[in-house]
């Protein structure tokens, strides 16, 4: 797992604002169920000169308005 030097603004899968990302070469296991820190993860694929990667933005509860077992919106920009 590696942290990429070059990210974006905001996560390139639901355009909200994110807390953190990782990026990964080799396949990885992650656990869906209700997490008391982070709201969700997306994934992005991406191709590197060096090949393929995975990208993890993760999104907390405080970014996104939500407590953990609440509902699942977007993000509060996107409810408006
Ligand atoms: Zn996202």
């Amino acid at each position: 797992m590696e942290v990429p030097d070059k990210r974006p603004d905001r996560c390139p899968v639901c355009a909200c604002p994110y807390e953190s990302v990782s990026q990964h070469e080799s396949g990885v296991m992650v656990n869906l169920l209700d997490n008391a820190r982070y709201q969700r993860v997306c994934f992005d694929p991406i191709a590197e000169e060096t090949g393929a990667k995975l990208r993890f933005f993760h999104h907390s509860h405080e970014q996104l308005g939500t407590e953990p077992g609440s509902e699942r919106p977007a993000c509060l920009e996107l409810r408006r």
